[in-house]
Formats: structure tokens, sequence, C-alpha cells
């Protein structure tokens, strides 16, 4: 029925034929394609020893101060777009209010930029605690990973991560606070063991969680974790 019914579009309320957006809303949304740290995806100074402009998915960021002094679990970070309006409203009605049809918006431009690097061996998608998965019925990172994989035809391994604590909600906590909360939140399998993934999450905000994760992948021993997110939140 979907298909036969004109839609609205989810933003501005124009007629978005049978898409969740219309065209010059889609046309607006703001691509994270600066240079960007290539670990943690925060933008960061052109590198120097690359041509500018560079396609985007040569990532010509240098490696953030951040990244340098504390280097996370994770080797490489990729974001779609950027954390602002009006990712803020497409991320929620995905996660709280069930538009599913955003999924393929938050992942399209995820697909267009890793296909060009080396893809990894396997996905997984960043787990919700049981509890939270009970509230909200499911888990929109695993939706974004079922697309990806689907997309570039890389095996998603569905059952091999558990969140074991439950460290929501973690917004307006100090990062050294965040950071104690999330230490040994997460157990995962063998079935990583000698893998390289790339862990699907909606947003990155600090990168604690990813990080945690990338930890308790590597200690099943995965060979190598990356981030795929739909969009990067820019710190201060
Ligand atoms: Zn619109
Ligand atoms: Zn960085």
């Amino acid at each position: 029925m979907r298909l036969l019914l004109p839609q609205n579009c989810l933003l501005c309320g124009a007629d978005a034929g049978d898409a969740v957006l219309c065209t010059p809303c889609l046309a607006d949304l703001p691509l994270h394609d600066s240079p960007a740290c290539p670990i943690c995806a925060q933008p960061t100074a052109t590198h120097s020893v690359l041509p500018y402009p560079a396609a985007p998915e040569h990532n010509p960021g240098e490696v953030c101060g951040a990244c340098l002094r504390h280097p996370p679990a994770f080797t490489r970070s990729v974001s779609a777009y950027t954390y602002r309006f009006p990712l803020d409203k497409l991320i929620p009605a995905l996660k709280y209010h069930h538009q599913f049809a955003v999924v393929d918006v938050l992942t399209a431009p995820l697909v267009a930029r890793v296909a060009s690097a080396s893809l990894p061996d396997v996905l997984v998608a960043m787990p919700l605690h049981p509890l939270r998965l009970r509230e909200r019925g499911f888990n929109q990172s695993l939706l974004l990973a079922r697309r990806l994989a689907a997309r570039l035809q890389i095996p998603l391994l569905e059952h091999t991560c558990q969140r074991i604590r439950d460290t929501a909600p973690q917004t307006g906590l100090p990062v050294k606070q965040r950071q104690a909360n999330l230490r040994n939140a997460f157990v995962c399998t063998d079935a990583v063991a000698n893998k390289r993934i790339a862990i699907v999450d909606d947003v990155m905000t600090t990168g604690s969680s990813l990080d945690s994760l990338a930890r308790a992948l590597l200690r099943a021993g995965a060979a190598d974790v990356q981030c795929w997110v739909s969009a990067r939140a820019v710190m201060p």
C-alpha cells in the first residue's frame, strides 16, 4: 500500500511520491565528507601529503590529537552524515516512531563510501541491553546493519555480541563517568576470532560505546575493528 499512496516528506511535509523524504530535503542532508580523522571521524586539518580536494572516500584528514594521545580500540571510522539538523529528527523517527523507511536514507551514503575501501569479513550491530530492547521492541542499529549487510554482501553476526550492563542513559554524564560505566559492558563470542569486523551504530558521539565494544571484540579474538555510523556528532 505504501507504494501506491503518495507520502508526505517526513521533514517538510511536501509531497514525496513513494519516498520518505522529498528531493530537496534529501539533497540538503549534511554528508560527513569534510576532511576528518581516519580513526574517529572527527573533522581535522587536511593531510598535507594528499592532493586537495580529494574524493570524500579518501578521507584526507589527519589523525586527531585525541586519537594520538589515547588510540581507541578501533582503527577506522566512517560516517554517512554529520549529526546535526535534520539527523536529530531522522534518527529519533526511526528509533522511537518506527519510521523504518528511514533506514535507506541512513545507510545509502555508507554503502557508497565503504565500497571503495577493503571491506571487513563480517558486520556486527551495536547491541542494546535486553531491557532497552524490550522497551523499544527492536534495535535500530541492527536494522541499519541488516541493510548494509544485504547491500554489500557481507555476513552479519546477529547473536555474537551482548550488552550485559544497562548503561543508559549516558547523556549528561561526564566522559570519565561514561567510560567507567562502559567498562566490560559487552561480551562477544569467539565467532569473531581472526575476523576483520565493522561495528554498525546509528550515532557516534564520544565514541566510548564503540571503543568498549571494539575492546570486547578484540578480547574475543577479532583481528581488526572499524566503525560504520549513520551520523557523527562533531565535538567542540
Ligand atoms: Zn521535504
Ligand atoms: Zn580521531
